[in-house]
């Protein structure tokens, strides 16, 4: 090998495409290998132990082999990964992901193309375009929506709020103060931190409450906006959540339309986890009213079965997106923006990856119905464990479920002090994930601990449910039983 081309094996190029093809299926037989040995979502391993093994790896010594180096692997990360896949990982919102999206993982890592301009990626941006089209086209935005594919429904909801700041303002920073944005209080937590990104005050966001369904109630955010217009106020935006993380309740979105529309506000509708509605064949109605938004947050990574991350963010008008145009002498000159679509005129990113191609290749391959299908089965999937929860009287559940999410509470045949059942709920959760049996997640309802199934793996059976929760009553029974007896 000649002196100047030291090291060159390792870059893709014309001379290394056999290599090339041989890791990434050695890659792919690795990952096939063990998850062909997977028995749970997860081996309950303990930090201490994988950091033991982490801290013994010598960065400045390199195998050299891919083998070897995928030998190590996996003892450090996939013996003991997280599996999604696995019909009793029920705790967050992760989904299994579709084949063809992983082969689409594939060419766009390798090819590499970077979405900011047109110069880095030619089709790539041109297939991020249809598929921001036809999202908004399911949507029902009207024609001149437009959108870009972000790293995930936090950045969408940051930047639809800052383009409803843009518009609220107009660029005016003496009204930062004074701009408020309403949410139910069972909102993501993304919302209040992008208000404290932007600027805004410490109480800028408004809990507006919810009903028994956990839907925000239409009376209070009318009182709400009320109240900001008596106080001076600016009401930035109502932001009606489509699937809310905790719950999957979807706000009344026409209704909150509607209040919005009377006082001037921004809508944004946060459908990071409901957009699967929007491919579901027989289940889109839940999302009537979304097609009145401003904008729109939509995570494909979550109920379109993408990897991580595929995510994007939707606004009714392209002119809206405006405020981020910025022209760069070296990147998106004036003189060319005009003539070349550069999606860095609407991103909060710059070098950005080419995770539309993962959606376009599912689309192509199995297409939107099929998606959608997927997604129902989960949803029915919840509606069947909800039955199962209601008929079972050692479990309190919450709220019917809209979407594919179940919130209960452990509770013991004879009354005991509520501090207690929820230290056993707490302890239920952690053995089962320490067993490796399964994976649930917790939350605190009304200032109680609860339990919580997110349903996003159409494998899952009612099967598995009723026995994952024999599990954890067998635990919560047995700790509040030691607890008693102490
Ligand atoms: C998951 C979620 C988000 C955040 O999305 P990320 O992709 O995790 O950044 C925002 N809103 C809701 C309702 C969510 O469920």
């Amino acid at each position: 090998m000649s002196v100047h081309r030291r090291h060159h094996e390792h870059l893709f190029s014309a001379d290394t495409l056999t290599a090339y093809r041989h890791l990434v299926n050695a890659g792919a037989q690795r990952v096939a290998d063990r998850a062909a040995r997977v028995t749970g979502p997860s081996t309950g391993v303990a930090p201490q132990t994988l950091a033991a093994a982490l801290a013994a790896v010598d960065l400045d010594a390199p195998l050299h082999h891919p083998a070897a180096a995928l030998d190590e692997l996996d003892t450090l990360y996939l013996r003991d990964a997280v599996w999604f896949h696995h019909p009793r990982y029920l705790a967050h919102l992760n989904c299994p992901v579709v084949l063809p999206a992983l082969l689409g993982e594939a060419v766009l890592s390798a090819v590499n193309s970077s979405l900011d301009t047109w110069d880095q990626s030619a089709g790539g941006t041109l297939i991020e375009r249809r598929l921001i089209d036809w999202t908004a086209a399911r949507i029902g935005l009207g024609p001149d929506a437009d959108g870009v594919f972000t790293s995930g429904g936090t950045q969408s909801n940051l930047h639809a709020l800052l383009l409803a700041r843009e518009k609220a303002t107009g660029g005016d920073p003496a009204l930062l103060p004074r701009l408020r944005i309403l949410a139910s209080e069972v909102s993501h937590f993304s919302v209040a931190r992008a208000a404290l990104l932007m600027g805004l005050a410490g109480d800028a966001v408004v809990a507006v409450p919810t009903d028994q369904a956990r839907r925000m109630r239409p009376a209070a955010l009318e009182r709400e906006l009320e109240r900001c217009a008596r106080a001076g106020l600016v009401p930035m935006a109502v932001v009606g959540t489509a699937g809310t993380t905790d719950f999957g309740s979807i706000d009344p979105l026409p209704q909150l339309a509607d209040a919005a529309a009377r006082h001037g506000a921004w809508f944004h509708v946060d459908a990071a986890y409901g957009c699967g509605l929007l491919a579901s064949p027989t289940r889109r109605q839940l999302l009537d009213g979304i097609e009145r938004a401003d904008s729109v947050t939509v995570d494909f990574h979550k109920s379109f079965f993408q990897p991580v991350s595929s995510s994007a963010v939707l606004v009714r008008d392209r002119r809206a997106m405006t405020p981020l145009v910025h022209h760069h002498d070296y990147l998106n000159p004036e003189h060319l923006s005009a003539r070349l679509p550069n999606q860095v005129d609407k991103s909060l990113q710059t070098t950005r990856r080419f995770d539309a191609l993962k959606l376009w290749l599912t689309l192509r391959i199995m297409g939107a119905d099929a998606v959608g299908d997927l997604f129902d089965q989960c949803v029915d999937r919840a509606e069947q464990g909800w039955r199962l929860l209601d008929a079972d009287p050692r479990f309190d559940v919450v709220v019917r479920p809209q979407l594919s999410t179940l919130v209960f509470r452990w509770r013991p045949a004879e009354p005991a002090p509520a501090a207690l059942v929820d230290a056993a709920n707490l302890h239920a959760r952690e053995a089962l994930a320490a067993s490796g049996a399964a994976l649930v997640a917790a939350t605190v309802v009304d200032g109680r601990d609860h339990l919580k199934f997110t349903l996003l793996n159409p494998a899952t059976t009612t099967a598995d449910l009723a026995a994952v929760l024999d599990l954890l009553a067998g635990h919560a029974t047995a700790y509040l039983a030691a607890r008693q007896a102490a």
